[in-house]
């Protein structure tokens, strides 16, 4: 008799909560990851540092639970297929895993459990990735805040009423299945291949998150924490960053506002994922152009900080915030690309890919989104280079053949490109 514990996006065995409860109220905790090929199968990319990363803090996770004389099972498949396996294989009493809050995810964690429930084992779920879950912060007519600052409000004001303890699992090895350690697939069994991307190591640093404000918004300095990656797959507790951030700056606790907010709003109105949060936006005429967006991905626009950004993502999977915002209203404003190829590519780059994140700050920049940036006010990337790179050490670094003969032309003209975009955001809205 086993209670599985799922683990999914938090790869961690600290201060997890689902793990905890597991191992406080049952017996014989059998941990299980799963390979999802529903996710797997529609990546193209066989070197994909995101699949690498989980295989490597799976593997950890395999080696920790060797000290409770337990170990972790790993299979590939699909998930419904594979607990149709495991009830065959063992006797489960009890699933436990936490939740997530995307759209596949709940789906796929409903049919699990109605599946679980025909066989008479409860699935149990529990908060884990976020400080405040899906309707936890609503306004007086409880609705869901549709603008960032009042939800961050109550966010912060209920972050005060919250006795906030982290839990562990340290000093009792009672609770886990024992067993020798189970098989581990290699990467390659999962049929993927090793990276050279490096991810970066899990480090929450005391003196730049003191200095966040100060530094957050200059490409060329180190100045933001680059955790993304690890708040995405969860080998940090948001819980313990939390704690930090709220000692030590407040600008930093509200970028990890704007992550919960961000999937709340995924959460409340999943149609954000094909649709304008503001749904009028959606009659855009886009222009789409194909050459112009390949011009975009390679980073050979003709504009230093949009290709500086779209090499730093093409050749480390990160691209700083402020960069992020200025290549996407360029592809947005200044191309009349629809912000879903945008986004899409971003998806296929980003180490720190999260979808709710991802989409909000699509949308943020196109215009078309909860607090967004208003369609008439358009990014001048030259004013910004020169307000964020003055030095050009980032362009010197991501474009070394800027000026020189070798740099392409501009690929159109910033005030020609402003005109467009107003032309064609106005016409959209007054239909
Ligand atoms: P820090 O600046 O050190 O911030 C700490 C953490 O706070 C981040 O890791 C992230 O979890 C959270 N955070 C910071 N800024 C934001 C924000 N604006 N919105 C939501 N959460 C935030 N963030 C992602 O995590 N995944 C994405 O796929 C993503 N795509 C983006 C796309 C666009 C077009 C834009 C404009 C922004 C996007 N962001 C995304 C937000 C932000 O750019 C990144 O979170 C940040 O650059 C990651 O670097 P960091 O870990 O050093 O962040």
């Amino acid at each position: 008799k086993v209670t599985i514990f799922w683990f999914r996006r938090d790869l961690r065995l600290s201060d997890n909560i689902g793990l905890f409860k597991a191992y406080e109220n049952e017996k014989n905790v059998l941990p299980l990851f799963i390979f999802d090929e529903d996710i797997l199968d529609n990546l193209e990319e066989k070197k994909d540092p995101r699949v690498q990363f989980i295989h490597s803090q799976v593997k950890n996770l395999h080696k920790k639970l060797k000290e409770y004389d337990s170990s972790i099972l790993v299979r590939k498949g699909k998930p419904l297929a594979i607990f149709t396996e495991l009830t065959k294989e063992y006797t489960i009493q009890n699933v436990y895993t936490n939740r997530d809050y995307e759209p596949y995810a709940r789906d796929r964690d409903k049919r699990v459990e109605e599946f679980l429930a025909e066989k008479d084992i409860p699935f149990k779920d529990f908060k884990d990735q976020v400080i405040f879950e899906k309707d936890e912060i609503t306004n007086n007519e409880g609705s869901f805040y549709q603008v960032f600052t009042p939800y961050s409000k109550v966010w912060l004001q209920k972050l005060k009423e919250l006795d906030m303890e982290l839990v562990d699992l340290d000093g009792r090895k009672k609770s886990f299945y024992k067993t020798a350690p189970l098989p581990f697939p290699s990467l390659k069994d999962i049929g993927f291949e090793e990276s050279s991307i490096e991810i970066p190591e899990l480090k929450i640093d005391e003196k730049l998150i003191q200095d966040y404000d100060k530094t957050r918004n200059f490409p060329a300095k180190s100045g933001t924490s680059r955790l993304g990656i690890h708040l995405r797959f969860g080998t940090i507790s948001i819980r313990r960053l939390v704690q930090e951030a709220a000692e030590l700056n407040g600008t930093y606790l509200n970028e990890l506002i704007w992550r919960e907010f961000y999937m709340m709003i995924l959460y409340q109105k999943p149609s954000v994922i094909d649709s304008s949060f503001k749904e009028k936006y959606d009659r855009i005429l886009w222009s789409n152009d194909e050459e112009a967006f390949q011009k975009w991905c390679k980073g050979k626009t003709g504009y230093p900080m949009v290709d500086a950004g779209m090499r730093e993502l093409n050749s480390t999977g990160y691209m700083h915030n402020r960069v992020r915002m200025i290549t996407a209203s360029f592809l947005t404003k200044h191309l009349l690309i629809d912000w879903r190829w945008g986004e899409a590519y971003f998806a296929s780059k980003l180490l720190d890919f999260e979808l709710s994140s991802n989409n909000g700050g699509w949308q943020w920049a196109a215009g078309t989104g909860t607090d967004a940036q208003p369609y008439f006010r358009i990014f001048n990337p030259e004013s910004q280079m020169n307000k964020f790179d003055k030095d050009k050490k980032y362009i010197k670094k991501w474009v070394p053949e800027y000026g020189t003969s070798d740099y392409p032309e501009p690929i159109i003209e910033h005030k020609k490109a402003r005109e467009r975009a107003l032309e064609t955001y106005k016409e959209a809205l007054a239909k």
